[in-house]
Parts: structure tokens; sequence; C-alpha cells
């Protein structure tokens, strides 16, 4: 009886301590996100078809381009629109900044976008920093706007030394030049809207920003 009580009270323990440690350690990302670039952002699109990333009422420090001084090398869409984001260049292992705050989701080597890093943001969208020399950052990190998050380099399908930049919203990528004036480095100052279109989202300035979706 004394037995059965100190090896249940010894499994209480156990059981306190993994869960204390688990919500300590807890990865916000399950291992599939944080091991594949497209995949779909839990609960999006789950209440409203609409969603929209607010970029007219950011204030300086809260974005940033992610390479800055940076020139476009290859625009998105480039080969028939088999590029899935802009090539940025200006030297080799210079900083790549995060573009906006959020949480690193992936930072590994994935196939030919060599080291690659997707931090996702509280919007819902997703920016992605590849072929660099070195990932500076790790999943589960909370992350700024401004951040030194990566140093340019060519791993994976590169020729030279630049930055891949990607945007996507659950998964699907979309041109970089909705957000940033890619030839300029300058944000726009618009609201975004991202609408569910059967398989697809579609993604577009808003003609008029809602007041009622300004949340
Ligand atoms: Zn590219």
């Amino acid at each position: 009886m004394k037995t059965a009580i100190q090896l249940t009270l010894c499994l209480l323990l156990v059981a306190m301590t993994c869960t204390r440690s688990m919500a300590q350690q807890a990865p916000p990302f399950t291992p599939m996100e944080k091991k594949h670039i497209r995949v779909a952002t839990p609960g999006l699109f789950a209440t409203d078809k609409h969603l929209y990333i607010h970029l007219d009422s950011l204030s300086e420090g809260e974005y940033c381009f992610p390479l800055p001084g940076g020139k476009v090398i290859s625009p998105y869409g480039r080969g028939g629109g088999r590029h899935t984001g802009t090539d940025i260049k200006t030297r080799a292992n210079d900083t790549i900044r995060c573009a906006f705050n959020g949480i690193v989701r992936m930072a590994c080597v994935y196939g030919a976008y060599g080291n690659v890093i997707v931090v996702r943001h509280p919007s819902g969208l997703e920016t992605i920093y590849s072929h660099n020399s070195k990932n500076l950052v790790g999943s589960g990190d909370v992350v700024k706007a401004g951040q030194a998050i990566g140093l340019t380099g060519r791993t994976g399908r590169a020729t030279t030394e630049h930055l891949h930049f990607e945007t996507r919203i659950n998964g699907q990528h979309f041109n970089p030049n909705i957000l940033f004036n890619m030839e300029k480095g300058t944000l726009r100052h618009e609201c975004i809207r991202c609408t569910k279109n059967g398989n697809g989202i579609v993604v577009k300035p808003c003609a008029t920003a809602p007041s009622a979706a300004a949340q």
C-alpha cells in the first residue's frame, strides 16, 4: 500500500514536472510548420473569407525593408510565374532584417532555398528570407521589425549572393511588391486585403480601407 502511494506520488511529480517544462518550452509550431515553407496557418480564414494586413497603421520602427539598399536583380513571377519571390542584392554576408514584428516559424536548410527563415506575423502574413550564408535566429524566437535575422549568401540553388524574399498568406506566395515598393525599398502604407477564393487567395490593396475591418 505504502509502495503504491509512493509510486502514485512519484508519477504525479513526474507528470507535474513534465507539464511545467512543456509549458515553458512548448514550441509554438508543429513539426510540420517547422519543416515546411508552404503550410496553411491554423484558423486563418476560419470565420471570414477576407483578411486585412494594415500596413496603413504601421509606424516607424514597425516595418523594415528586408535588405536596406538592395537592388532587385530578379522580380517576382519571372520565368512564366515560376519565381516565387523577389531577388535583392547588395553584397555577400550583408545583414538581412526582419520586415515586421513576428515569431520565427522555421529556420533551417530547405532544398533549393538553402538556409531559410520563415517569420509568421500577427496578421497571418508570413515573410521568407532565403539563400542565407547564416541564419541568426531559430524557430520560436520572437523577432522585431528591423532585427538582424540572417546574412546574405548563396546557399541552395543560387548563382550569386542575394536575398530571395517571399511573402505568403496561408502558404500561398504573392508579389512582395504589394507590400513594399521593391525598387525603392519603401513600405506601401496601405490596407491590403487577402480574399479566399476557392483554393486560392487574392491579395490586393483595399480600394477603400473598411473601418469595420480595422481590428
Ligand atoms: Zn529568387
